[in-house]
């Protein structure tokens, strides 16, 4: 998807719980940057997921530093804490409303998983929601995202030209396999940033 006006900006939003973040994330990121002309991406941790309330997930503060630590030697990365230091569960609308008047006229295209976007349509204000953004729906090779979006196309016509597929290969990565390695006790080593691999030790997250 080509820029076509130099006047707008184009901001990545990559919203993840990030538990932890793993190279197939910042994959996600670069790719996503460079094949929509993203002037940045904006990396926004989710505080209290509200699909999650069952799991357990590890402090947002925590989550929010492995990101920070990652993300901090590339220029076109940012962070931000807005989903951390709002009370109540992360609603993607809340945040995306916010980023519409912090950054007027600005065009968001929310890059995510796949199989996060799956459930869209049951997100709150799910149409004001495909409104306010574009969406990246990032997946891992093999995964079927085609077939996802002509259903939703097909149910949803109002989502035609919003939602875009992006796979990405490194997504073969994924936080649920670096939390049962650590819990088995394997290596983790070259799945993520050494940086958030030796936080993760310091700091004894997910262990058995
Ligand atoms: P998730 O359900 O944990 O993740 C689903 C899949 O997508 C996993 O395979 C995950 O891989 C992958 N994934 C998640 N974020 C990704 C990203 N930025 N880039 C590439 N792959 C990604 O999803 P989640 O991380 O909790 O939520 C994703 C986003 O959707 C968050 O911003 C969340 O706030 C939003 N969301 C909003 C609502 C709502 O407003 N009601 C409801 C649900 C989700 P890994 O496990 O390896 O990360």
């Amino acid at each position: 998807m080509e820029k076509t006006s130099d006047k707008m900006d184009r901001v990545g939003i990559m919203g993840g719980t990030f538990d932890p973040i793993h190279y197939g994330h910042l994959v996600a990121a670069e790719t996503a940057r460079i094949e929509f002309s993203l002037d940045k991406v904006l990396f926004i941790p989710t505080g209290n997921p509200p699909h999650k309330q069952e799991h357990k997930v590890t402090p947002a503060e925590l989550r929010f530093e492995m990101v920070r630590q990652a993300i901090n030697d590339n220029v076109d990365f940012a962070i931000s804490r807005v989903e951390i230091d709002r009370d109540g569960p992360s609603y993607t609308i809340d945040t995306l409303k916010l980023l519409h008047r912090e950054y007027p006229g600005q065009e968001l295209f929310f890059i995510t998983g796949t199989d996060a976007l799956k459930e869209i349509f049951f997100w709150r204000e799910a149409e004001e929601i495909l409104r306010l953004t574009y969406f990246i729906a990032a997946s891992r090779p093999g995964f079927e995202a085609r077939g996802f979006l002509e259903q939703a196309v097909k149910e949803h016509p109002q989502v035609e030209g919003r939602i875009h597929s992006l796979e990405v290969p490194a997504l073969a990565i994924s936080s649920t396999d670096i939390r049962a390695r650590l819990q088995r006790g394997q290596s983790i080593r070259y799945l993520l940033p050494e940086t958030v691999r030796l936080f993760i030790r310091s700091q004894g997250l997910y262990k058995g």
